[in-house]
């Protein structure tokens, strides 16, 4: 036995692995970070395959680009804690919705109540299962959209991938500056991306936000009823919970 680690790939990728430069930081074990595994046909002729870390990578490009690669750190399932009842069942549905990959993860609440946190580590735990994920903070993301509003294609280039992506998570969902109310343009932008997804039951949201379920029927009812349908059983809300802030 040596300490050496068996390869994870075929011979022609143990040759040429050297000259490649590290694809990321993601450290894949299928491929050893080539990107591709050797696969053979039935007559013995070699071809490479591209291996599924290819999404993942992917996803962690777009992970730098939002900055939640470092919430993910901070954020995850086994640092939440659970001291009492409720924390418990929050984690358990955070667990049942990884698990099921079904519907809408939604989580309402006060700043520092949490909500970020189980949200992001859902959010991670897909990315972890392959799914293309994307992740937005409202309060940086509308105002782009709203102000490229009459630049079709630039609007369409910040705004179908959040449509079209497997995994969207939008954090603190119609949060706005300092004193300023949701607008009909906030509404509207919202509602083309939310029904778009509600449309389409494959996709799977992850919503956290400040205004609990009645708040977000009186801003716009269209958009508050899907996120209350598509949340059936994923539903946290964390309203008068302590501020987990001010007690670490
Ligand atoms: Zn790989």
């Amino acid at each position: 036995m040596t300490n050496q680690q068996e390869p994870v790939n075929g011979i022609y990728t143990q040759i040429f692995n050297p000259l490649r430069k590290p694809l990321s930081a993601y450290n894949c074990p299928v491929c050893g970070n080539v990107g591709f595994i050797e696969k053979y046909s039935p007559t013995g002729e070699m071809y490479m395959q591209e291996c599924s870390c290819k999404s993942i990578r992917k996803n962690l490009r777009m992970l730098d680009r939002s900055g939640l690669r470092e919430m993910i750190k901070l954020y995850r399932l086994d640092n939440w804690q659970s001291v009492d009842e409720w924390q418990h069942t929050a984690k358990a549905l955070a667990e049942n919705y990884i698990a099921k990959q079904n519907g809408w993860f939604v989580a309402v609440g006060a700043k520092g109540s949490g909500k970020t946190h189980l949200c992001t580590a859902v959010a991670s735990s897909l990315l972890a299962h392959g799914h293309d994920t994307l992740y937005v903070l409202w309060r940086n993301f509308a105002p782009r959209a709203k102000a490229a509003v009459n630049n079709c294609d630039f609007y369409n280039s910040i705004v179908s991938p959040l449509t079209k992506v497997s995994v969207l998570y939008v954090d603190d969902l119609f949060k706005m500056g300092k004193g300023e109310q949701p607008t009909v343009a906030d509404v509207n932008l919202a509602f083309e991306i939310l029904n778009e997804r509600y449309l389409d039951p494959t996709k799977l949201t992850i919503i956290s936000t400040e205004f609990n379920f009645s708040e977000l029927l009186n801003i716009d009812e269209a958009v508050g009823s899907r996120i209350y349908e598509r949340s059936k059983g994923y539903r946290l809300d964390f309203t008068g919970k302590p501020n987990w802030r001010l007690r670490e």
